[in-house]
């Protein structure tokens, strides 16, 4: 049996994403390239043209384009395509955490190129009992920021532009072919490209994953998140990151997230159960919005920009396929969040680049980065996974938030750290990745970004 039914050697598949159809193609592994068969019917209208790359990253987002400026940097010919043009908006809470930072300073991302950057001093926490308190975060360094996906996106697309990547924008892979000596994948406008190795950064959905019949029948993601802008917030939520714990939430949660000039992302994300409608999401959006800690927060000006959006954040890490033949998969492709609090944005960043680093390294890449993807979150996917149990009861997350509030200045200023991933979650499971400057090393952009955009 292959995982989740994947399609075996010299197997055709057929499947279909939302609106066109979606062909993989994987002929038997002594099969020579040229008895290889393309899409048999529905094919792409227009004249087809053929490319050659040594890796072909699909999707620019935070894995794609971390994938993209490290390949570059260890000399590796890359393209990276998106069926977006950018800049994109995604749906998001556009939080940063120290792991996504830290990557980011890493990728040499410039926060002055990412306009509505806004650093983050510590967070506002209300447990669901209705107590509220502050977590501060230490002040040498960003641990925290928040930076709208349409900003953030589109600079990493034009760094790893000016990194010497090609970017195809506005085309979408339509179909992959499976060899022994590369990979073919086929686009909408009708261009095939020939790849040695294919990074699919295609998300959530991952179009390459469900053709290759690796994605678990019926899956739609462990969360489902909702978010919305706000403009004119004149409250708290102007200044402070909060989250609310709020009962019928857990263990999800909501949030107001802030942003430059009185804006903010406001949102709530919950685990996806069997009974959970779309209808039933909506409404209790609507409702959560009315609340008065959170009209409060937002102050009496603030109104909703635009309408909300919704999408579902994948966290099965150690379940999803890392690799298939040559197709690594990274970031939401690889269901790589978070399970605790949905966030993947530092998870897509670090996914990137182990991908990029197994490429630019050789030999067994599949083998080299699903192993360096375990040693880095596997263990701490466990881990919150369990500490997730814990928040999903009113009674779990009023103690273990009582525990941080009464805990003092030390104590909150340590858990704050822990909670924006400053260290890896089970680092105090994993002696193989204890380090001198445990919970001591400074923040991200020490010495570039050193107050709050005002
Ligand atoms: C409501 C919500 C709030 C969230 N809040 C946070 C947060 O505050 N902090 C955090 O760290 N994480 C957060 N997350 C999770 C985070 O958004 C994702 O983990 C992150 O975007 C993953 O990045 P990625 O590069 O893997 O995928 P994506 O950012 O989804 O990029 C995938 C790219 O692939 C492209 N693509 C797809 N199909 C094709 C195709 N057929 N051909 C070509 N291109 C294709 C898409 O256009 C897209 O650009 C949130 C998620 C949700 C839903």
């Amino acid at each position: 049996m292959t995982p989740h039914g994947a399609q075996p050697p010299g197997s055709v598949g057929h499947l279909f994403t939302k609106s066109r159809r979606f062909d993989v193609v994987v002929p038997p592994t002594n099969t020579s390239d040229t008895d290889a068969v393309g899409p048999d019917d529905g094919g792409p209208a227009g004249p087809t043209t053929r490319r050659q790359t040594a890796l072909l990253i699909v999707g620019a987002g935070p894995a794609g384009t971390a994938a993209a400026i490290h390949a570059r940097r260890a000399g590796v010919d890359c393209i990276v395509i998106d069926k977006a043009v950018f800049p994109r908006d995604k749906c998001c809470g556009d939080g940063l955490t120290t792991l996504a930072l830290r990557e980011l300073e890493a990728l040499g991302c410039d926060p002055d190129t990412v306009p509505n950057w806004m650093n983050v001093e510590g967070a506002w926490l209300r447990t669901p009992a209705g107590h509220e308190f502050g977590i501060p975060l230490p002040p040498d360094g960003v641990y925290a920021a928040v930076a709208p996906r349409i900003d953030l996106d589109a600079a990493l697309v034009d760094q790893a532009r000016a990194a010497g990547t090609e970017i195809i924008e506005g085309v979408a892979v339509t179909g992959v072919e499976l060899h022994d000596t590369h990979v073919d994948v086929s686009c909408d406008n009708g261009m095939i490209i020939e790849a040695t190795t294919v990074i699919a950064a295609d998300g959530m959905w991952s179009p390459i994953r469900r053709a290759l019949g690796l994605t678990p029948e019926g899956y739609r993601g462990e969360w489902h998140a909702f978010r919305q802008y706000a403009r004119n917030v004149t409250g708290p939520a102007a200044q402070q990151l909060i989250v609310w714990f709020e009962p019928d939430l857990l263990p999800g949660y909501a949030w107001s997230f802030p942003l430059p000039g009185g804006r903010a992302n406001v949102g709530f994300g919950m685990l996806r159960n069997d009974g959970l409608t779309g209808k039933m999401l909506a409404a209790k959006w609507r409702e959560l919005c009315e609340r008065d800690h959170v009209r409060t927060a937002l102050g009496p000006d603030a109104q909703w920009e635009g309408r909300h959006t919704a999408w579902p954040i994948p966290a099965r890490v150690d379940e999803m396929a890392l690799s298939h033949g040559r197709v690594l998969f990274v970031g939401d492709a690889a269901a790589a969040t978070d399970v605790m609090t949905g966030e993947g944005i530092g998870q897509a960043l670090l996914t990137g680049r182990l991908a990029a680093e197994a490429v630019s390294t050789g030999g067994d890449i599949a083998a080299a980065y699903t192993r360096a993807v375990r040693n880095e979150l596997f263990a701490d996917h466990r881990m919150a996974r369990r500490l997730g149990r814990v928040l999903a009861s009113r009674r779990g997350a009023e103690t273990a938030l009582g525990v941080v509030r009464h805990s003092g200045d030390w104590g909150r200023r340590h858990f704050a750290r822990w909670m924006f991933e400053d260290e890896p979650r089970a680092i105090v499971l994993t002696p193989r990745r204890w380090h001198r400057g445990f919970l001591a090393r400074p923040g991200a952009y020490r010495e570039r970004v050193t107050t709050s955009a005002p």
